[in-house]
């Protein structure tokens, strides 16, 4: 059977792997990317991705050297200050406020917000327009054998595919790591975050707010305008059984549960999206790298959406390999155990920065309430640890 042969062959069209097709792509590489599942791209579809993706300041540089960025501008919503709430047990009362203003690191915003529904519309907008990447929607990656000269693929339909450098962006359960043999270790937290978007009288003037309370945290990303009324992005953590009775309640009921539980900070909440529920676990894949292969985003890494800090470590991901292909040959062991040794720290550090910052929002007891809260304290106090954590959560 003839082969095709392409630089990247990229497994799973989320959002990772649809910037990654981007990225390669601009930098002159031949790249397909394939997914079972066609990306939803119209906020009306049901399944439509509810979720928002706030790029930090890093992303955006890679974001521009992709193209992509200038489809996005225009629909951007700035993050100028990170504001961190303590809400104590089960009160909806705010006992401490700590604000972290970009413009004590920077002359630019945190961040910018999106619907992800509308990322993947411009992404794939993006890449109709390029003439050596493609992508495949209704078919997946369904057997791997490497060589040390390439890749070789066969797809669900039965295509083969060859390639220089495999690039496994296909999620969670990703089934190239797996073909790969690398393991990964889960942590569960019996929590679930639930996302929709709201509208609400009082503006958020780009302050995106995370209110910590037992349960786990409630944030508020701002978004553009909905209907000349405000807007923003919410994600809200509790424990499994806690978000059934929400997500069971009728539209209604969960906006004013949803209101209080904001401490009414923008005001009443109106819900403008339907609502989805998200399992919150941590996992980190073994390794990075196999031959010819390399892990990104969801299948090298998850975490819960705490500080934003998900898609951008997958991007993150993206650039190192992209760095890395101008040293090294495309998908050569030397570059591989480059990408492993130049991720595996950042990946380990901010896993475990989450996976604290969520047990510590997660926990009922009276000790780790106080404890929460002292943390806070002295990290909003000092100068120098506020301006640390800054740089540290914006990956700079
Ligand atoms: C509630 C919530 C809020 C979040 N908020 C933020 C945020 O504000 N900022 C941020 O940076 N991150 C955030 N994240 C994280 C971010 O959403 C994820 O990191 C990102 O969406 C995951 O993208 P992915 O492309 O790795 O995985 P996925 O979106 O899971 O994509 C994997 C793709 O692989 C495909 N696939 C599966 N099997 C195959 C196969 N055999 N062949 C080919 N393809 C296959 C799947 O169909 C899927 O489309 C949040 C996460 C959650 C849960």
């Amino acid at each position: 059977m003839e082969r095709e042969h392409f630089d990247i062959f990229i497994s799973g069209g989320g959002l990772a792997g649809l910037i990654a097709t981007c990225a390669f792509a601009a930098k002159g590489f031949s790249v397909l990317c394939v997914d079972p599942t066609p990306p939803v791209t119209n906020n009306a579809d049901p399944l439509a991705d509810r979720r928002s993706t706030a790029f930090l300041q890093p992303a955006r540089t890679t974001l521009e050297a992709a193209g992509i960025w200038p489809r996005l501008d225009a629909h951007a919503e700035a993050l100028q200050i990170m504001r961190l709430a303590d809400a104590g047990g089960v009160e909806n009362e705010i006992r401490y406020v700590a604000d972290f203003d970009a413009s004590d690191v920077s002359d630019l915003p945190f961040g910018w917000n999106f619907p992800n529904w509308l990322l993947r519309r411009e992404l794939m907008a993006q890449i109709e327009t390029l003439t050596n990447a493609s992508f495949r929607a209704g078919v997946g990656t369904k057997r791997v054998l490497t060589r040390n000269a390439q890749a070789l693929v066969t797809l669900s339909d039965g295509t083969a595919i060859g390639a220089d450098l495999i690039i496994a962006a296909d999620g969670r359960n990703s089934p190239i790591r797996d073909m790969a043999g690398i393991g990964a270790q889960t942590w569960r937290y019996g929590q679930k975050g639930m996302v929709f978007t709201v509208s609400h009288p009082i503006p958020h003037e780009n302050v995106s707010t995370e209110i910590h309370r037992t349960g786990g945290p409630f944030t508020l990303v701002p978004l553009p305008d909905h209907e000349g009324t405000p807007q923003s992005a919410i994600v809200w953590m509790e424990t499994g059984s806690e978000a059934a009775r929400l997500m069971a309640l009728s539209d209604v009921e969960f906006a004013t549960e949803a209101s209080a539980r904001s401490c009414n900070v923008l005001g009443p909440l109106t819900l403008t999206s339907k609502r989805a529920a998200w399992p919150i676990i941590s996992q980190k894949a073994d390794r990075l790298t196999a031959e010819r292969t390399a892990l990104i985003a969801e299948a090298a890494h998850v975490m819960p959406p705490i500080g934003a800090q998900g898609l951008n470590m997958s991007l993150a991901d993206i650039q190192t390999l992209l760095d890395l292909s101008l040293d090294h040959p495309l998908g050569s062991e030397s570059m591989l155990k480059a990408y492993e040794m130049a991720r595996k720290a950042d990946v380990s550090i901010r896993l475990q920065g989450v996976d604290l910052l969520n047990r510590a929002s997660l926990g009922s007891g009276p000790n780790l309430r106080a404890l929460r809260l002292k943390g806070l304290q002295f990290l909003h106090g000092s100068v120098t640890a506020r301006k640390f954590a800054m740089r540290a959560g914006l990956g700079v």
